[in-house]
């Protein structure tokens, strides 16, 4: 190594302990940061390296309730606080991320692994949400019409459902955040954020940020802890809980919704998906190899929306495949934080397994690795991007969430065929069609069983977008003017002969 390099290298791991350095590691409670009430604390690493970053303090049944006694003592005034009010406070954190985007990117890479480009692209992605329901907030109108025999008056209002648990997974650690803490406090709610273990350093530096851009004490807690059932337990079963939203897997989801169920508590869940990626032998297959990339390898393939299943018609399928391994096979792999840098670490060891074992079943059933199929040495969870070729139709990996830069390729006949083959999934979150015929798009978008359907589009997010999925994707929709609609309830005041 050159001495140039080493000395590059000393200063961005200087920087990396000085952006460290100023990430709060206690509790958010009431608007001060605390130890947790035991003492007890966790490590968080960096899977690039398996180093330790951080020790935060591990949040107990005990301190998740305290969190609720202080989201629940300024629900009322939070609720009252002017829509102009909250819309400033969003507006200002909307700029401060924007302003720290430099240190949330890094941080993000630090805990994650995805590489700096990717951390960027999700602080505007993240940040964005705060700015689109910064202007949401002022708009959250009701109604007041005559009842159709024209006598009385209907008055509908939208009130905010009261205090929420907000529990996120590690893969976007910033933006699966705003996307619940920006629409809960445009609609009036108070909340308790309880960040995924493996990734909570972004949701403690956004929320210092949430505290800078002025929001009162205690409508915003943060619990990172080691134990997460810890933690919704004993809010679940609180009557002062009045929802929960959940974004993460669909067992753990399942659950959470059976505990919910005793308080009749509102729910969003936001679960795992099986994305088909369709491409039609009309579709202009330049683009669609450059959609597929970025439907699969966005987040090293650790996304909901991931493209799962890699569908192509019988003419198409061979250029396609041969094109598409070729692009997968040229990506650099390393640590996030390295120049050129397109692909990152899996999120830990068992994820590297898990990833291993499917592409291991796949060709031993029959499939063919066109690129990629074993995992890299260590240090770090490093999984080269494989493309597999000729993969029965019945394989696990087409029928569970891959979560890796891995993509199965299989084949289809007919348009028929292709709609069969994308419907047979529990999950219904996102889809990806490729095609130069707009009518078949529209034609195969009305009979596909997903939330969301990109047309020649490979990445398809948008805080202004309704998120979410059917099946066992779950329910409910995040982003969009139904964003804020999940952290509201209808109240209806009927007037006799005004
Ligand atoms: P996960 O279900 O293991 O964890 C998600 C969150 O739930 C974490 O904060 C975790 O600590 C917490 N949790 C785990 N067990 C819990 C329990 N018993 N009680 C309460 N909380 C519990 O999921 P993950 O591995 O963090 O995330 C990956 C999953 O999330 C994938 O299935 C992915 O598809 C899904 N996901 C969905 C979306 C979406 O918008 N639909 C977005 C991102 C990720």
């Amino acid at each position: 190594m050159t001495a140039s390099l080493v000395d590059s290298l000393n200063v961005s791991r200087q920087r990396e302990a000085a952006l460290l350095a100023t990430v709060p590691t206690g509790l958010l409670i009431g608007g001060q940061w605390r130890e947790a009430s035991d003492g007890a604390t966790f490590d968080v690493h960096d899977p690039a390296t398996g180093e330790v970053l951080a020790t935060l303090a591990s949040a107990t049944s005990e301190d998740a309730l305290a969190a609720l006694d202080s989201a629940a003592a300024v629900q009322a005034s939070w609720a009252r606080t002017a829509p102009r009010e909250r819309a400033d406070i969003l507006r200002r954190a909307f700029d401060l991320v924007t302003e720290r985007a430099g240190d949330f990117a890094l941080l993000m890479t630090l805990e994650m692994g995805k590489p700096l480009a990717e951390s960027r692209g999700e602080v505007i992605y993240g940040a964005e949400f705060l700015r689109w329901f910064s202007e949401e907030s002022v708009r959250n109108y009701g109604r007041y019409f005559t009842t159709p025999e024209g006598k009385n008056k209907i008055l509908v209002q939208h009130k905010p459902v009261g205090p929420c648990l907000l529990i996120t997974p590690w893969n976007f650690p910033l933006a699966m955040a705003t996307r619940k803490v920006a629409p809960a406090l445009a609609a009036g709610c108070t909340m308790v954020l309880k960040p995924a273990k493996l990734t909570p350093l972004t949701s403690q530096l956004f929320a210092q940020t949430m505290l800078d851009a002025g929001l009162p004490a205690g409508v915003l807690n943060v619990v990172p802890s080691a134990s997460a059932s810890g933690i919704s337990a004993p809010l679940l079963a609180d009557p002062r809980l009045r929802k929960v939203s959940f974004t993460g897997s669909t067992p753990v989801g399942k659950s959470l919704m059976a505990a919910a169920a005793a308080n009749v508590l509102r729910t969003s869940m936001e679960l795992g998906g099986n994305a088909p990626f369709i491409v039609f032998e009309d579709a202009d297959l330049d683009k669609a190899v450059e959609g597929a990339m970025a439907a699969k390898m966005r987040n090293m393939g650790e996304a909901c929306t991931a493209a799962n299943r890699f569908l192509v018609q019988d003419s198409v399928a061979d250029e396609f495949t041969r094109k598409f391994a070729a692009a997968m096979g040229a990506l650099a792999t390393g640590r996030g934080t390295e120049p050129g840098t397109q692909v990152g670490p899996l999120i830990n060891a068992g994820a590297r397994d898990d990833v291993h074992a499917l592409v291991t079943a796949a060709v031993a059933a029959g499939a063919t690795a066109l690129s990629g199929g074993s995992p890299v040495d260590g240090p770090g969870y490093f999984y080269p991007p494989t493309v597999l070729a000729n993969v029965p139709n019945d394989a696990d990996i087409l029928r569970q969430e891959i979560f890796g830069p891995v993509a199965p390729v299989t084949t289809f006949t007919t348009e028929a065929d292709a709609i069969r083959l994308a419907n047979a999934s529990e999950y219904g979150l996102a889809s990806y069609l490729y095609s130069r015929n707009f009518n078949k798009l529209l034609r195969v978008a009305e009979q596909i069983e997903c939330g969301m359907v990109g047309f020649n589009a490979g990445v398809i997010s948008n805080a202004a977008a309704p998120f979410g999925g059917v099946k066992q994707s779950g329910l409910g929709r995040e982003g969009g003017s139904e964003g804020i609609a999940e952290y509201t309830t209808t109240q209806y005041i009927g007037i006799a002969n005004p």
